[in-house]
């Protein structure tokens, strides 16, 4: 199967308000312009200098989403472009994206990412780490990010359940924090996006509430 098909057969198959991501990562460019050409201006990458390098050489009405894990040395790199960054996990990690927006005159979107999942490599915050960062004053000072919603990624199991059970917790935790008058912060006032569901999950992902799914290898093939 072709990029070209693949990708229409997963958009046909998106309600309206499910946002997808192509994520591109490890692929050349000439796979990522099939893609465009057949019509997806969406991209996401794990690696910030591998994104910076596509940046420069693709069409710049793209939007570049970074889904991996940010160290925070490297933000500086893809703060002039980065149109979303999924994998925000600390404060830290947020006042770098803050002060490098600001140095670039501009706002920068942001998800923060929750654990979810029964593996110790994933990265994220539980959710009094998500509740410590919302309420600190630091987090109040921000200027220059908005938090659009969460990201979150299931445990790797066949165990539809065990998936579901994931998803549906991002989700609860996803509609408290739309419900969250205290914090009194522009940064939160944008909170509409719960960024959940890959290749192998992504159906279940979106009958659990997800509006954006971040789809590879069901895209470009495997990696
Ligand atoms: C690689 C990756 C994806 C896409 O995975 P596929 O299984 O290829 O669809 C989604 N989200 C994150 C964070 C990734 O690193």
């Amino acid at each position: 199967m072709s990029i070209q098909s693949n990708l229409n057969t997963i958009k046909t198959s998106l309600p309206e308000h499910v946002t997808l991501v192509a994520v591109s990562k490890t692929k050349p460019v000439p796979d990522l312009m099939e893609a465009y050409n057949a019509g997806q201006r969406i991209f996401g990458e794990n690696k910030i200098q591998e994104m910076v390098d596509k940046y420069d050489e693709m069409p710049k009405d793209i939007q570049w989403h970074m889904i991996g894990h940010v160290q925070s040395n490297k933000v500086k790199f893809m703060a002039p472009f980065v149109t979303l960054i999924h994998g925000v996990d600390s404060l830290k990690l947020l006042e770098q994206i803050n002060k490098h927006a600001l140095k670039n005159n501009r706002s920068i979107d942001c998800l923060l990412q929750i654990y979810i999942a029964e593996e110790e490599s994933k990265f994220g915050l539980d959710e009094n780490e998500l509740n410590e960062l919302l309420s600190s004053p630091e987090f109040k000072e921000m200027k220059n990010i908005r938090i659009l919603g969460l990201m979150g990624m299931a445990t790797f199991t066949e165990d539809q359940n065990q998936i579901k059970k994931e998803f549906t917790h991002l989700k609860s935790i996803f509609d408290s924090l739309k419900h969250i008058n205290g914090y009194g912060k522009n940064a939160l006032e944008c909170v509409s996006t719960i960024s959940m569901g890959m290749s192998g999950d992504y159906k279940l992902a979106i009958e659990c509430g997800s509006t954006m799914v971040r789809i590879g290898s069901s895209i470009f093939g495997g990696r």
